[in-house]
């Protein structure tokens, strides 16, 4: 959950039914079966934390849980209740809940001009420069105070506002065409373009969907998204195997916040349906 939360996300999963064959090989690797058990886990959790998410994904995610009788919710279940049992059903399993925490997988800091020797903090506690911190909300910070230093004039430099309300204040401000802004997202989109490339040599998935804030249509104008989507493609193409550069699809998420629990909810319906 942690991996794929926040400013920008990456799902590796379809999310139509008639998905290609592709992919379905590649969930019926061993590989991929801890993350359809978290993922199953994530998206019942969710069902249980946001009762009053938007009506239609509530909907999708419920009806999952309830054909798949391990997450089904029970009539006197509370939210602590499920979580309890999925933990239990889980751990049954022998699964650790880790598969693809890709978020905490390591960027690699050399391609960015960056020796390393002093990533950014993630919250997971892990000191390799985890690609949360670079891509998301929880590194923005750190991103900023490093790019305010080539932008001394700039209006955030002199702002008594919190570290993380300037770092709220960016998305507005790239899409109104703040270099200082725009350079940051440019940047947090070459790590996610890298990041695909990663998980595209592990995966090999077919298409990427790309959410999370920086792909909210509600707050993101047509021009922001497309700039970060390009910039994601244009980075990741030369990391990709040829075969790959000319059938890998990269693109916005079309579900909002729980995009990626829903496609992953359904990769576990469509699995157990065989
Ligand atoms: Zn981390």
């Amino acid at each position: 959950m942690r991996g794929l939360t926040g400013a920008a996300s990456a799902c590796a999963f379809p999310l139509a039914p008639a998905a290609p064959p592709r992919h379905s090989r590649a969930m019926q690797t061993p590989l991929l079966k801890p993350a359809i058990h978290r993922w199953l886990a994530v998206s019942s959790l969710l069902l249980m934390a946001w009762p009053h998410s938007a009506p239609g994904q509530t909907a999708v995610l419920k009806q999952v849980a309830e054909s798949l009788e391990p997450a089904k919710p029970k009539a006197q279940d509370k939210p602590e209740d499920a979580r309890a049992r999925i933990i239990q059903w889980d751990q049954e399993a022998r699964d650790t809940l880790a598969g693809m925490e890709a978020g905490h997988m390591p960027v690699p800091l050399h391609l960015l001009g960056r020796g390393g020797d002093k990533p950014f903090p993630c919250g997971c506690g892990r000191d390799w420069g985890c690609v949360e911190a670079y891509t998301t909300l929880s590194g923005l910070p750190y991103l900023l105070a490093e790019t305010l230093l080539k932008y001394p004039d700039h209006e955030l430099t002199k702002s008594t506002a919190t570290p993380k309300e300037k770092a709220l204040s960016l998305r507005n401000r790239a899409q109104k065409g703040d270099p200082l802004a725009v350079e940051i997202f440019d940047f947090q989109a070459r790590v996610m373009g890298l990041h695909v490339a990663n998980l595209a040599m592990a995966l090999d998935p077919g298409i990427f969907i790309i959410g999370g804030g920086l792909m909210d249509h509600e707050v993101t104008t047509p021009d922001f998204r497309d700039r970060y989507l390009r910039i994601v493609r244009e980075t990741a193409r030369p990391y990709l195997w040829a075969q790959q550069r000319d059938t890998l699809k990269i693109i916005p998420a079309a579900l909002g916040e729980l995009s990626q629990a829903i496609g992953a909810a359904l990769v576990a319906l469509y699995q157990s349906r065989g």
